[in-house]
């Protein structure tokens, strides 16, 4: 604090003043409006100073600094924050006060001196306030109080408004600077804190000293992609928001709750957790957070899946930390009956094999490291095979075979889903043509899977046409599978597409049906011909009422459409029957056969049917 001889004159004080206050920013604007009050009430021979904030969002006005400081401060202080609704007069008038207000003891009624004495008070004070304004709104106010009387000149007045709008400066630049520290910090939507927080946070957290584990949760809401797709982004605002509110409720005093992407929150309970510790408040906050919410007039059920993973102090960074947490949500998402992945070593070895094949799968593209084996689809009273699904796996060199869902989100990711899924058409097409020049199959449709890729790129049509036409096939012999994921962003180009298909007398079947949330559109607005029905609904049916009620509903609907039904995952005797007495007898599963090699396909289509017991 610089030392000096006080200003003998009101300008040299406003003077002073003014430049105390030019230096204040948000971090220190306490200590320099108190110095600056400090030096008023010297210079003003009067024995107490303050200055308030409103807050017109509460209707309360907030104690930012006073001089001299109280030097016994209760907690909580109850000159802090004033809610003018149950003020004191003179701390009500704040709110909208415009003008300078002096108060004088002789000008007050008894009633009023008796209130000050009644609360300790003095007996008689003089009181100055000057409100602090910002355009029309009344920011705060400064007072100064004199115990006894005391008179106020008209260019201490005036000074003093000078004064109260130099704070007022003050105030609306710190309110600026606090307000983008707030933007920098948080999310706009939401408001909750941000990543660049969430990664200071665990910063803090995993520092060496700090207790662990710390336990973080990453959690995923579902359906986002589609809502906006469907409902537009409002809604999607909306179903974000009402999330991360009922996220930040159920974690209420637990801990932090960020927002780190469009769809994705991070949780960071305050306390130390083990693994099992942190799946249990997964469970619970899973429990909470999976419900039907309504959007845009649309009942939506709520999914939300969450990672957990935990790191040590000392040891792990917040990316660690982060990276596993992440592991885990992609097993949660996969995981059909909570949606809760728990970090594990395994998953750190699948991330290894992901790197392993994104070097090697272009190579295996290349050189026809792959194959493609045969699942038959039947009819289940008869075991009559009416077609084969074509379902791509890979020989790796040194892992063995793996199947599709390990290697094709790594295709996706490199770019490659539309060399392989050519890759695929081409050995499959290559393996019905040999087979019909075989002698066999020619009333087995062939089906093969089509990624949404591949959908809504050019010239699919023209692909098929023309590998069709290579092996001699007629479209009729080819059904293609899209899933219900097929994000229809480009609806108008997807459906030029399977329009395309169609009319070569391809088979269009809507594949996992039920599992999404675009089904019914897909089947409402696409050239579709057959829904396959998720095996998640198929493998319990005879035992889960709520399966056999999906299911039916499922097969009503084909129905009603004329669509063909096929039940997919058919494991077990009662599985199958239940189908049959639903009325759908068009199924796949390991209970009638699995996957084939080409070779023991032609075996099976020689034979024409596979062994069945089911009858109903
Ligand atoms: P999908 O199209 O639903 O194929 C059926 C999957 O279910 C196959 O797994 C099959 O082996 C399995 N499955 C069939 N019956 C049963 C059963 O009774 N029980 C059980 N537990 N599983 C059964 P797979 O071969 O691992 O394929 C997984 C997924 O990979 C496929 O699911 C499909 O979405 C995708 N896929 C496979 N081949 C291709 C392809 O050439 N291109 C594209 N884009 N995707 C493919
Ligand atoms: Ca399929
Ligand atoms: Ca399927």
């Amino acid at each position: 604090m610089q030392s000096h001889t006080p200003p003998s004159n009101l300008h040299g004080i406003v003077t002073n003043v003014a430049t105390k206050l030019m230096g204040a920013t948000s971090s220190n604007a306490s200590t320099v409006s108190t110095e600056a009050l400090a030096e008023l009430v010297s210079y003003l021979d009067v024995d107490v100073s303050f200055l308030r904030h409103n807050d017109h969002k509460i209707r309360a006005t907030v104690l930012v600094a006073e001089w001299p400081v109280r030097p016994y401060i209760p907690d909580p202080d109850p000159l802090h924050t004033i809610y003018f609704a149950d003020a004191d007069p003179i701390f009500a008038m704040a709110e909208n006060a415009k003008e300078p207000v002096i108060v004088r003891p002789q000008a007050q009624g008894e009633d009023y001196r008796q209130r000050i004495a009644e609360a300790g008070g003095a007996p008689m004070i003089s009181l100055a306030t000057v409100p602090l304004l910002s355009g029309d709104v009344t920011t705060g106010v400064l007072g100064f109080v004199k115990f006894g009387d005391r008179e106020w000149g008209e260019d201490e007045i005036n000074a003093l408004t000078v004064v109260a709008t130099m704070f007022a400066q003050v105030q609306a630049r710190t309110n600026i600077e606090e307000q983008l520290t707030y933007h920098a910090a948080h999310d706009d939507l939401t408001g909750l804190p941000n990543r660049r927080t969430l990664l200071a946070h665990l910063d803090d957290r995993l520092a060496a000293h700090r207790p662990g584990p710390v336990p973080v949760l990453l959690l995923s809401l579902g359906r986002l992609k589609s809502i906006n797709d469907y409902l537009g982004h409002v809604a999607g605002d909306q179903f974000i928001q009402g999330f991360a509110a009922e996220l930040r409720m159920a974690m209420d005093g637990l801990g932090l709750v960020a927002r780190i992407g469009g769809d994705e929150f991070v949780a960071v309970p305050s306390e130390t957790m083990d693994l099992a510790e942190t799946r249990r408040l997964a469970e619970n906050l899973t429990a909470r957070l999976t419900e039907y919410v309504t959007i845009a007039g649309e009942v939506i059920n709520r999914i939300v899946s969450i990672g957990v993973a935990t790191g040590s102090p000392g040891r792990d960074s917040p990316s660690d930390l982060l990276r596993r947490a992440d592991e885990a949500l992609v097993s949660a998402k996969a995981a059909r009956v909570d949606r809760i992945g728990v970090f594990s070593r395994e998953m750190l070895a699948r991330r290894e094999i992901r790197a392993d094949m994104e070097l090697h799968l272009r190579h295996a593209i290349e050189t026809d490291a792959l194959t493609v084996e045969y699942l038959p689809e039947v009819d289940m009273p008869t075991g009559k095979v009416l077609a084969v699904e074509a379902l791509v796996r890979w020989q790796h060199p040194t892992r063995g075979l793996l199947l599709p869902d390990l290697f094709i989100p790594v295709a996706e990711s490199l770019n490659l889903t539309g060399e392989l899924g050519e890759w695929v058409l081409n050995a499959a097409c290559a393996d019905m043509a040999r087979w019909r020049a075989n002698g066999v199959g020619f009333d087995t449709m062939l089906r093969i899977n089509v990624s949404p890729v591949q959908l809504v790129a050019t010239g699919l049509v023209d692909t098929i046409a023309g590998t069709l036409e290579k092996f001699g096939l007629e479209g009729t012999a080819l059904g293609v599978e899209i899933t219900e994921s097929t994000l229809i962003n480009d609806l108008i180009s997807t459906r030029a597409t399977l329009c395309g298909l169609t009319e070569i007398g391809i088979d269009i079947a809507i594949d996992d049906f039920g599992t999404g949330f675009s089904g019914m559109e897909m089947v409402r607005t696409l050239p579709v011909s057959t829904l396959k029905i998720d095996r998640g609904f198929v493998r319990e049916i005879d035992t889960s009422a709520d399966d056999l009620a999906i299911v039916r509903a499922l097969i009503g609907l084909a129905r009603a459409l004329d669509l063909t039904v096929v039940a997919e995952g058919v494991e077990t005797d009662g599985a199958a029957r239940s189908l049959l007495r639903e009325g759908c007898s068009r199924a796949q599963g390991f209970l009638f056969c699995r996957p084939l090699p080409a070779a023991a396909t032609e075996q099976l289509l020689a034979q024409g049917s596979v062994a069945t017991t089911v009858a109903t």
